[in-house]
């Protein structure tokens, strides 16, 4: 098994049971950067449909060939595939029958879909009010949805009392597994591109994938299998980036964050657990972050469209990140497209 430990103790992840939190401190756990490899050797069991091996394809961008990495093509039209994927394998190896998650976006379709194949019973609590293709995927799926009245930190609230009452919470956002499944994508760009991208271009919300797959290159790097790491520009919604926020004032920048109303649903996350290790690695890239205001969110997503990719708004942040740094961003530049446009029911007007 990878080495887990606890962010704030140092202690190391229990070896029966599945806290999603250090029991003894209430700390974050993580991968110990120096192992962030996945062994599958060490697993009982991979759980798999066919996640990864997505298309890279070429095409043109503000004048500039643009690489973009298809994420959308996974099993549940979204990156997240590659995350459950090792998460549902942990689970399975600690004998789990029965989990809880709290997304109704694509970490909750993707939960829902893995846990069907592992033959884990899922409970999803949503906020009431959530609808639309991504909560239908969760139901069609066969896991059970609770909906919760009021905001969404109020099926945050309600999945915690479930866990502290001894249910498994298989929370994406706690929990270190995905991590490395997101490092694959990294590896697979390098094999597709035959080196390594000069930039990558990729929303950021939690910002799993965005450290997954830093911690990615980072691992190829030590390997000796690529010569520098990638530049990292991560992209957030102006209506919520509390990422930006941190990389351009520090600790207070936080203070002036909002979690305003935005097309790109899958980047709405106020406070990132894991925002110190995502800056860190950031910077050490080269690279920033960088936010987009709501009006291009849309048309960014239409661009997309007339290159023949259909993406939902979240993804779409890329697109107008790059009309704004590509001028910045060394050769190669890969954009991850992240999610489906099957997942978004536009407003009819
Ligand atoms: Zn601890």
């Amino acid at each position: 098994m990878m080495k887990i430990v606890c962010l704030n103790c140092g202690r190391p992840y229990p070896e029966t049971g599945v806290p999603y939190q250090c029991p003894t401190c209430g700390g974050l756990y993580d991968v110990e950067p120096l192992t962030s490899d996945l062994q599958p050797s060490t697993l009982n069991q991979l759980v798999s449909l066919g996640e990864g091996n997505t298309p890279l394809i070429s095409a043109k961008a503000f004048r500039r060939e643009v690489y973009f990495k298809c994420e959308y093509a996974n099993p549940t039209g979204s990156f997240k595939d590659r995350g459950t994927a090792t998460l549902s394998s942990f689970l399975l190896s600690r004998g789990v029958t029965e989990a809880i998650e709290d997304s109704s976006g694509n970490a909750g379709a993707s939960f829902a879909a893995y846990a069907a194949r592992a033959g884990i019973k899922a409970r999803v609590y949503v906020p009431e009010s959530a609808s639309g293709p991504k909560r239908q995927q969760i139901e069609m799926y066969g896991a059970e949805v609770i909906p919760v009245p009021g905001p969404r930190s109020n099926a945050a609230e309600a999945v915690r009392k479930a866990a502290q009452a001894g249910m498994v919470y298989a929370s994406h956002a706690y929990l270190p597994f995905n991590l490395p499944g997101y490092a694959t994508c990294a590896y697979e760009i390098v094999e597709q591109l035959g080196g390594a991208p000069g930039a990558v271009v990729l929303p950021a919300g939690q910002g799993g994938l965005l450290l997954g797959m830093a911690r990615g290159f980072r691992a190829l790097m030590r390997a000796g299998k690529i010569d520098k790491m990638p530049v990292i520009l991560g992209v957030q919604a102006s209506a919520c980036a509390p990422l930006a926020a941190l990389f351009s004032m520090g600790i207070t920048g936080l203070n002036f964050v909002t979690e305003g109303a935005t097309l790109a649903e899958g980047v709405r996350v106020r406070t990132p657990l894991r925002a110190k290790a995502i800056v860190e690695i950031t910077r050490e890239s080269g690279g920033r972050f960088t936010s987009v205001d709501e009006a291009f969110i849309l048309s960014g997503r239409d661009a997309l469209a007339r290159l023949g990719f259909y993406v939902e708004p979240t993804s779409a942040l890329v697109w107008r990140a790059m009309e704004e740094t590509l001028p910045e961003l060394p050769n190669p530049v890969v954009a991850v497209l992240t999610g489906s446009g099957y997942k978004f029911a536009a407003k009819k007007d």
